[in-house]
C-alpha cells in the first residue's frame, strides 16, 4: 500500500534516535522549554529593537508553561476572563492586552479594575467598557482592535479584509478613537491582526508594511497618535508535508526597514507583535502508547491510549479542509527504516478519530509509543477532553 506523507519532523527531534520521555504516563503533551526559549531569543534577535513581544495565550496556557515564558516577553495578550486571570498571575496588569468578541460586563470590569488593555472589538464594547469605567472609578486603557481591509495572504484563518465579528471596520474608526479619547479614557492606540498560521514570509512582510500604512492612515484620520501600535502575528510553523518555515529574520530586517520609514516612529509609538504557534508550537509533542495492533481488509491500524479528544487538530478536525498527517514517528525508533504501513487511530468511537493516516514506520508493538510532533499550541486547550469520557492527557514541561 503506497503509504500518505507526513509533516516534517521539527529540527530539534529529527536527529535523535529515541525521543528523552519514554517512560513518560501517556497519553500526554511534552513541552520542552528549552525549545521555546531558543525561539524568543531567536526572535528578539531579529526583530528591531523597539518592537515588543507579546505571548498570545490562547496557543498553550498551560499554567507552568506561562510562568517561564512570562519573564521573557514584553506583554500576554488574553481572550476570555479565564486566560485573563492566568495572565495577571505572571504580568502586570499594564502588559495584559485583552482582545476578543463578546466581552461580558464581568470581563470589562475585571480587565478594567486591574488596569489590564481592552482591545475593543465593536462601537458597543466601547461604550460598556466606558460606563464601566465610570462606575468603577476607574480610568480604562482601551485600545481599539481595527477589521483590517485586506488579509494576510496564505494565512490558515484568515481575520481581515471581509466582514468580521472581529474589530471596528476601518472607515469607523477615527471616530470611535475620538469619542474614547473625548472621553478621558486612555488610549492604548490600535490592535491590528490580520491572520493566522502564514508560511509565506513576503506575505507577512507585505502585510506588516499595509498595517504601518493602516495605522499612519487612521492617526491621521482620527488626529491623535497611538501610543502603541499591536502588528498582530500571523507566523506560522511547518505542520504537513512540503510545509517549509518562514524567514522570521528576513521579517525583522523588513520590519525593521518599514518602522524606520513610519511617522509614528516619531511620535515614540510602542509596536508590538504577537504571538502564539510560532513560540511554543514546535516544542511540544504529543505522546500517545500502542493499546492495540489490528488489521482489517489489508490494513493495519495502531490503537493508541488518546486522540481526537486530547489533539484535535493532528485528526484534521480544527480549522483544516482537507485531512493531512503530522510529523509522526515511534518514540524509540526515530531512525528505524520504515517497515509497514500503519492509520493510527484513537480510542474514540467516531471515525474522526485519526492521528495518522496511512503512514510508514518500523513495526510497532503493543505498549510501544507513538509521537506526533509539532503538538505545542492549540493541542488540549484546543480539544474536546470531555467528549466520550476518556482521562484527561498530561501535560509535561521538561527543561
Ligand atoms: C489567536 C490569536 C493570536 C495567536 O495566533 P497564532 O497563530 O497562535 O500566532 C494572536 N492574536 C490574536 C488576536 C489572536 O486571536
Amino acid at each position: 500500500m503506497t503509504p500518505k506523507p507526513i509533516g516534517p519532523i521539527p529540527p530539534e527531534f529529527a536527529g535523535l534516535d529515541a525521543l528523552p520521555w519514554l517512560d513518560a504516563a501517556t497519553p500526554a503533551y511534552v513541552y520542552d522549554f528549552a525549545i521555546v526559549a531558543a525561539r524568543i531569543a531567536r526572535l528578539r534577535a531579529a526583530l528591531p529593537g523597539q518592537v515588543a513581544v507579546h505571548y498570545a495565550i490562547k496557543a498553550n496556557p498551560l499554567p507552568a508553561l506561562l510562568e517561564r515564558i512570562a519573564p521573557l516577553v514584553d506583554g500576554l495578550d488574553v481572550a476570555s476572563a479565564g486566560e485573563l486571570d492566568k495572565a495577571l498571575g505572571v504580568m502586570a496588569a499594564s502588559a495584559v492586552s485583552f482582545a476578543g468578541p463578546g466581552k461580558r460586563d464581568f470581563e470589562l470590569e475585571a480587565a478594567i479594575a486591574a488596569g489590564a488593555t481592552l482591545n475593543l472589538e465593536s462601537e458597543g464594547e466601547a461604550a460598556r467598557a466606558l460606563a464601566i469605567g465610570e462606575r468603577l472609578g476607574v480610568t480604562p486603557r482601551l485600545a481599539v482592535r481595527v477589521n483590517p481591509d485586506f488579509e494576510l495572504r496564505g494565512s490558515g484563518m484568515k481575520m481581515g479584509g471581509r466582514a468580521s465579528p472581529f474589530g471596528v471596520d476601518v472607515a469607523r474608526v477615527p471616530r470611535l478613537v475620538q469619542q474614547i479619547c473625548a472621553s478621558g479614557a486612555d488610549w492604548q492606540g490600535f490592535h491590528i491582526f490580520s491572520g493566522s498560521q502564514s508560511l509565506d514570509t513576503e506575505a507577512i512582510i507585505q502585510t506588516q508594511a499595509a498595517t504601518i500604512a493602516l495605522a499612519e492612515t487612521l492617526a491621521e484620520q482620527a488626529g491623535w497618535m497611538p501610543p502603541r501600535v499591536n502588528l498582530g502575528g500571523g507566523f506560522g510553523i511547518p505542520y504537513f508535508a512540503g510545509d517549509t518555515p518562514i524567514d522570521v529574520e528576513a521579517i525583522g530586517a523588513a520590519l525593521g526597514t518599514a518602522i524606520h520609514a513610519s511617522f509614528l516612529t516619531l511620535t515614540k509609538v510602542e509596536w508590538a507583535i504577537e504571538l502564539g504557534r510560532w513560540l511554543v508550537g514546535e516544542a511540544g509533542v504529543y505522546l500517545a502508547r500502542v493499546i492495540d495492533r489490528k488489521e482489517s481488509q489489508g490494513e493495519t491500524f495502531l490503537v493508541v491510549d488518546g486522540g481526537l479528544n486530547h489533539h484535535l487538530a493532528a485528526t484534521g478536525n480544527f480549522g483544516t479542509v482537507v485531512r493531512r498527517n503530522y510529523p509522526v514517528a515511534l518514540a524509540h525508533r526515530m531512525q528505524a527504516p520504515a517497515e509497514e504501513v500503519v492509520n493510527i487511530v484513537g480510542p474514540l468511537c467516531t471515525p474522526l478519530d485519526r492521528l495518522a493516516d496511512r503512514v510508514a514506520l518500523p513495526r510497532a508493538e503493543v505498549g510501544d509509543v507513538v509521537a506526533i510532533f509539532a503538538s505545542g499550541a492549540y493541542g488540549a486547550s484546543a480539544s474536546p477532553s470531555a467528549f466520550l469520557g476518556h482521562p484527561p492527557v498530561h501535560e509535561i514541561l521538561q527543561s
